[in-house]
């Protein structure tokens, strides 16, 4: 029986917009299938990871104050992670997670938050507070050389700057800042996004875009994934997408 292994990031802490549901969309879709799911929690005070005994990472997004707790504890594995990196570890990053691997988040209060500094981008926070990207959000990106939109809702007063390959284009909503025309980051084995929903429960063709890589690379093969019926699931995208983009 194939498995994949999940680390998952302060599950604890950075659990504020529901980015939890990520967890159970990949869990549901791999297990549907026969595949295994191992989901390894990680949070502050538990023993350290090695980030390369794992197929996919991910972690969530937070509040400025969660992010400002917890950068001291991610930084301390910034060589390990990089390496994962390198390695073909496939890293899911959501909204405060995206912006703490980039150079730094500057919060509401005017306080830096280091960041990784694994990525040239860096986010910096609107300081009136009534200014927070908020609301649906729908991108186009290419899969794998598919054209496929991607559907989420943003919650973040951060702006973040100096994207160089991002998720997508946006079609409805704002984007890596306000009313930006692109959204997210994306790079090999990364994607990092503001789509909380949660996102990969909006989007089936992206949970198994990134299941498939994960698959692939740990196999070391060309995998065809069996389809599961995700007629709901587009019954609500079309909901969305026929609201969001008719009204644009
Ligand atoms: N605190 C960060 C911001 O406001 C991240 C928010 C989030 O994770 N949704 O931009």
């Amino acid at each position: 029986m194939k498995e994949l292994k999940i680390l998952y990031l302060y599950p604890d802490i950075l659990e504020l917009y529901g980015d939890f549901g990520n967890i159970q969309v990949l869990k549901y879709r791999l297990e549907k299938r026969g595949i295994k799911t191992n989901i390894t929690n990680y949070s502050i005070g538990d023993d350290a990871p090695n980030f390369n005994d794992y197929d996919l990472i991910f972690s969530g997004g937070g509040a400025d104050q969660e992010q400002g707790i917890l950068s001291e504890d991610l930084l301390k594995y910034k060589d390990n992670i990089q390496e994962a990196i390198k390695n073909g570890v496939f890293f899911l990053l959501i909204c405060g997670s995206y912006q703490l691997f980039g150079k730094y988040y500057k919060g509401v209060e005017g306080n830096i938050i280091p960041g990784l500094e694994i990525f040239d981008y860096y986010t910096e926070a609107i300081e009136d507070r009534s200014k927070r990207c908020i609301g649906n959000i729908i991108i186009d990106t290419n899969l794998n050389g598919k054209n496929t939109k991607i559907i989420g809702f943003e919650n973040h007063g951060g702006q973040t700057y100096n994207i160089s390959t991002p998720l997508g284009n946006v079609l409805y909503g704002n984007g890596n800042k306000f009313g930006d025309n692109k959204e997210g980051f994306m790079l090999n084995n990364i994607i990092a996004t503001y789509l909380h929903g949660p996102l990969l429960s909006k989007n089936p063709e992206l949970s198994d875009y990134i299941i498939k890589y994960c698959l692939d690379r740990k196999y070391n093969e060309n995998i065809t994934l069996e389809p599961l019926n995700d007629d709901f699931e587009n019954k609500c995208r079309k909901q969305l997408l026929d609201r969001f983009l008719t009204l644009n």
